[in-house]
C-alpha cells in the first residue's frame, strides 16, 4: 500500500510503500525540539519504496541523541519537518508519522509505536504504552 505525506503548507510531498521496519515513538531532545511536544511518532519505512512526489526539502545535520550523525528533511517555506534519516536505521527513512495524509493512520492502529525510544526522558503524566517495547 503506498502512503502519502507532506509538510503543512504542501509543498513537499512524499510517499513510500512496504511494511515499516518500525514504528518509534521517541523521547529524545531532538524530537523535544523538532516536533515543540513531549515526543514524536516515528516510522521507519524502506528506503527503496520512498519517494519525493514534489518540492525540496532543506536539511539540517545534527548528532542526534543517539550520538550518531542524523539529518532532518524539512520545509523551507512552513517548517514542517517530513523525515529523517541516518546510520542509525541503516539510511532507512524515518516518516514522522503526523505528516501522513491519511488521518486513519493514526485512528487505526496502523502508526501504534512497536517501540518507545529513550523512556527514561518520558514525561511522568504520559503513561507508557501498552505492549510497546522500553528502551
Ligand atoms: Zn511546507
Ligand atoms: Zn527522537
Amino acid at each position: 500500500m503506498v502512503r502519502e505525506g507532506s509538510c503543512l503548507c504542501g509543498k513537499i510531498r512524499i510517499s513510500f510503500e512496504g511494511e515499516p521496519i518500525n514504528k518509534m515513538l521517541c523521547h529524545c531532545l531532538d524530537c523535544r525540539k523538532i516536533s515543540g511536544s513531549a515526543f514524536s511518532t516515528n516510522i521507519v519505512v524502506p528506503a527503496a519504496g520512498f519517494k519525493i512526489l514534489s518540492g525540496t526539502p532543506k536539511t539540517y545535520v545534527t548528532d542526534g541523541d543517539s550520538g550518531q550523525e542524523i539529518t532532518s528533511y524539512f520545509c523551507g517555506d512552513c517548517g514542517s519537518t517530513l523525515w529523517r534519516n541516518g546510520k542509525v536505521t541503516d539510511f532507512n527513512p524515518i516518516v514522522k508519522a503526523g505528516v501522513i495524509d491519511d488521518s486513519n493512520f493514526f485512528v487505526d492502529n496502523e502508526a501504534k509505536p512497536r517501540v518507545e525510544l529513550f523512556s527514561h526522558r518520558r514525561p511522568r503524566w504520559v503513561k507508557e504504552i501498552p505492549g510497546a517495547v522500553q528502551m
